[in-house]
């Protein structure tokens, strides 16, 4: 059983291991021959879970080199093989969700049923570009310079070969859901996962080998972002990286060196902004999952939430009611809704910003506490009102468990709030639907979700997801998250007559010709 807000329960604690022959047959899928390890630490219980070769900068490049070679081959691979690959592989995530949802726990801490939320993106992922690939990769016919005589088709070539930088809090689908786009539309991929969590991404390309990727299409490298980063960014021919926007903008700028082109996926200090007129109880519940899944180690996550005044008092009242039920644990138990924080400096965070708002005049309505009780580094989920301009988690992103509210009188008041911020990722709006939905459009973040905190727009996998301003360039998702991968190249065939006109006419006759042809043509067809 797991914890339930103030009143503790003994839990029942369904424990969570890896064997130590399977870690080592996992970790030996890194490309890694040097002497230096490094062990990882679950955040479930404080303990060693694997000792994991860190790689070299030789062996990041012998990644490269054999990754070259399995990419012209793959190149070649007719789409309808990668499409079978590509759907194999979502039922392979399906069928083995067991040992990924243990090791995405064992790695994040975070709550199974939010460990499944990352089976059921890769899953999905998987299968949108399994059905869609041809659709969107072409060729696409697009209209010559002249009807009939000039056709042209626009292809898509891939890229080559994929820098994947990956963070810890989505281990399994921050991976699938860029890379599993980046190996269909025909590159190869060298991954660099985050220290933290090595074996959720060893288990995919074990995965991917059984669903018919080729062998050393996805190569994984271990070791620090600051020592290896820079080789793979130096070696690949697009960099695609998801983690903080400090090290985006280092990470955009050496990719500026060399020309190459690179999607961010950033950080975000995410807004939600509740109407007149909410339904409060389903906004209430929406905002536990929007603020408190993987304990707020999510880039979408809410983190500020403005609440019209007729129904502020409320919501909040609601919202502290709530999560004083709240189930936490560290463990197994699907019936568990919110996880520990993944690390001491992730809790040291949540601390310095609850404390230092707390000193600027904040007031706590609900959490605001460690609970070391319930695993090392857990905080519970805590609200604050009253914030200050001048507290860091009024601006600053806290990723952890920590959510602000704030009351508003006019819906141009809370619009112009939620925009105050460097960051533009995400954003939610609780209202009626109408009124919603043409509020969102008035919110500068790449995705907007209504009547939901976030999966409405992350669960499809057709929609196109990234951020504006500081929180990154790009979009995962959708034909676009697919068509970054790749160089798009067009391709002309002339017939009959050159574009210059034939040799049979002056250059004043056929000029007179074409304008009297472009004008009947404007004027007697609707599409010219
Ligand atoms: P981070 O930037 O410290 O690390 C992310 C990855 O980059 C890790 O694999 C790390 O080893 C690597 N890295 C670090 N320095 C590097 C360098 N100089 N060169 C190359 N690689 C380097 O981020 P983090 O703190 O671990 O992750 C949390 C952040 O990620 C939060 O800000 C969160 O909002 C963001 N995030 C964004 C998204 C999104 O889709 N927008 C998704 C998840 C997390």
């Amino acid at each position: 059983m797991p914890f339930r807000g103030i009143v503790l329960f003994m839990p029942d604690v369904a424990q969570i291991t890896v064997a130590p022959a399977r870690t080592a047959e996992l970790t030996a899928l890194i490309r890694a021959t040097g002497t230096e390890t490094r062990t990882t630490v679950s955040p479930l219980t404080g303990a060693d879970v694997a000792t994991v070769p860190v790689s070299t900068d030789q062996d990041v490049l012998d990644a490269f080199a054999a990754a070259r070679v399995a990419q012209l081959d793959w190149a070649r691979t007719p789409v309808r093989r990668r499409k079978k690959a590509l759907l194999r592989l979502h039922d392979l995530v399906l069928k083995h969700q067991a040992e990924l949802l243990d090791l995405i726990q064992l790695e994040s801490g975070k709550a199974r049923s939010h460990a499944f939320d990352e089976v059921l993106h890769s899953a999905l992922t998987g299968r949108y570009y399994g059905r869609r690939l041809s659709r969107i990769l072409g060729p696409h016919r697009r209209s010559g310079v002249y009807p009939v005589i000039t056709s042209v088709r626009q292809h898509h070539q891939p890229k080559g070969v994929v820098g994947l930088i990956t963070p810890w809090n989505y281990p399994l689908s921050m991976a699938l859901v860029d890379g599993l786009a980046a190996v269909a539309a025909g590159n190869a991929v060298v991954h660099k996962p985050d220290s933290q969590s090595p074996l959720t991404a060893l288990a995919i390309i074990e995965l991917m080998h059984r669903a018919g990727f080729p062998k050393d299409l996805w190569q994984v490298v271990s070791g620090a972002g600051s020592v290896i980063g820079s080789v793979i960014i130096d070696h690949a021919d697009y960099i695609c990286f998801t983690g903080s926007t400090a090290t985006g903008k280092r990470i955009a700028a050496q990719c500026s060196q060399r020309l190459i082109g690179c999607s961010l996926e950033l950080g975000g200090k995410n807004p939600m902004i509740v109407l007149p007129g909410a339904d409060v109880e389903k906004a209430v519940e929406g905002t536990v999952t929007a603020a408190f899944s993987s304990a707020g180690q999510l880039c979408v996550s809410i983190e500020r939430v403005y609440v019209h005044d007729s129904i502020y008092d409320r919501y909040r009242d609601g919202l502290a009611g709530r999560l004083a039920q709240m189930a936490y644990g560290a463990n197994a138990d699907w019936e568990v809704e919110m996880g520990t924080l993944v690390s001491p400096s992730q809790l040291a965070t949540t601390q310095k910003h609850v404390a230092d708002a707390l000193d600027h005049g904040a007031t706590l309505v609900s959490g605001g506490h460690a609970r070391p009780d319930i695993a090392p580094w857990f905080h519970e989920p805590t609200v604050l009102e009253d914030v200050p301009e001048s507290a860091l988690c009024f601006a600053e992103e806290t990723f952890g468990p920590v959510v602000s509210l704030y009351r508003y009188r006019s819906i141009g008041e809370a619009v112009q709030a939620a925009n105050d911020t460097p960051y533009g990722l995400n954003a939610s709006v609780w209202g009626p639907s109408r009124r919603a939905r043409q509020v969102a459009t008035r919110i500068k973040a790449g995705t907007v979700n209504v009547n939901e905190g976030f999966a409405a727009t992350f669960g499809s996998i057709g929609a196109p997801m990234g951020g504006m301003k500081e929180s990154g360039t790009g979009r995962r998702q959708g034909a676009e998250g697919l068509l970054r991968f790749t160089e798009t190249q067009s391709i002309g065939v002339q017939r009959v007559i050159p574009v210059g006109g034939p040799s049979f006419l002056s250059k004043r006759t056929f000029g007179a010709l074409l304008t009297v042809g472009l004008i009947g043509l404007r004027r007697f067809t609707r599409r010219a």
